[in-house]
């Protein structure tokens, strides 16, 4: 039985607690420990899933956890290994990711600032060259490929020939939003991990847990619906982010009950902003389609926010069916959008077709 923060192993008769950084993904803490403490762990691993659910935490945890010199004590994080790991400098301990550059101060490739790729030169570097010596200090090396989705191809076959080569002092760590990203080759030299969502009621807990004194924050995120763990962090810890998912969430719940000619004005002004930055306007369809979702499973609780008070509002307002049916017409609108209809066409039609 494991509690959010503990996880207990039996390690030849000895009890000892690890204490994990990452919330949740209890199934792979698990396996993970218990790979660690029957000495059965794979030479690489990946972790996959879409931005924000802990894939780098999961990764440093479990880098700390394979080179914990006093498991014992793992709970303090206090030997030398963990204080290095949870300060980023352990010599055994490589983060790689499209910033990193090789040391060839006159490297072109490294140079060139416009490229948002995991260069060849780094993974050669940092990998390979060292991949022959024993490690300084711990029983192994640790590399993490971050957003290894974007891995060049010649990166990819160096990387395919370490892992080849099957290395006992060496772990590499992969992580990545899509596997179709990466060789099947490289997957299949991999033991893959795929993070789960946390569920709404788990994230409230652990955001509660670790921001007790943010609570209207916390309230307001959890109202967006669909957030994942690293993205709520990232807007408590910065509050222009979280100022301006709210004020995008406040304007379309205006937009539901505002004139028709500002409705038109919207959406002239979202398929201008289409052609230019297709991206942003796909993030804002997301919050209407999470605003009816939300709606549709909306409890309402004793803390309030600015934007709970609003969506109180509409829930007192819109009537089950009506919500069902503007979530469906967002979808569609969603989908005709990702099949290159035409943008104003296509958000006239949804602005003036929603209904309150
Ligand atoms: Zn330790
Ligand atoms: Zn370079």
């Amino acid at each position: 039985m494991t509690t959010f923060f503990q996880q207990v192993i039996y390690d030849f008769g000895r009890l000892i607690i690890f204490f994990w950084n990452t919330k949740g993904q209890d199934y792979i803490k698990e396996s993970l420990s218990s790979m660690h403490s029957t000495d059965q762990l794979p030479c690489a691993i990946i972790f996959q899933s879409a931005r924000g659910f802990g894939k780098k935490t999961l990764a440093i945890d479990f880098a700390r956890m394979i080179n914990c010199e006093e498991p014992e004590k793992s709970i303090n994080h206090s030997c030398d290994s963990c204080v290095r790991v949870e300060s980023m400098t352990h010599p055994d301990l490589v983060i790689i990711d499209t910033t990193s550059k090789c040391s060839d101060t006159s490297c072109r490739s490294c140079k060139s600032s416009k490229s948002i790729s995991i260069k060849n030169c780094v993974i050669s570097e940092l990998i390979i060259s060292k991949a022959k010596y024993k490690p300084f200090m711990s029983k192994k090396r640790v590399v993490i490929i971050d957003e290894a989705d974007n891995l060049t191809n010649i990166s990819e076959e160096s990387l395919l020939k370490t892992l080849e080569e099957e290395n006992d002092h060496l772990i590499v760590i992969i992580l990545l939003k899509d596997l179709s990203k990466i060789q099947e080759t490289i997957i299949s030299r991999c033991q893959t991990w795929k993070l789960e969502k946390l569920t709404k009621k788990d994230l409230k807990l652990y955001l509660e847990e670790m921001y007790p004194e943010n609570k209207k924050q916390v309230t307001d995120i959890l109202s967006f619906g669909e957030t994942s763990i690293g993205e709520a962090i990232e807007m408590i810890n910065h509050p222009i982010i979280l100022e301006s998912k709210k004020g995008a969430v406040k304007k379309i719940i205006n937009m539901l009950d505002t004139t028709m000619f500002e409705k038109l004005k919207y959406s002239k002004e979202l398929s201008i902003l289409f052609r230019k930055d297709r991206e942003l306007v796909m993030q804002e369809i997301n919050l209407w389609k999470n605003l009816f979702r939300e709606l549709l499973v909306y409890e309402p609780s004793r803390e309030s926010s600015e934007i709970t008070v609003l969506i109180e509002d509409l829930y007192k307002k819109m009537s089950k069916l009506k919500v069902q049916s503007n979530l469906k017409k967002v979808i569609k609108i969603e989908n005709s959008l990702a099949r290159n209809a035409n943008p104003l066409l296509a958000l006239d039609n949804l602005l003036v077709s929603l209904e309150v």
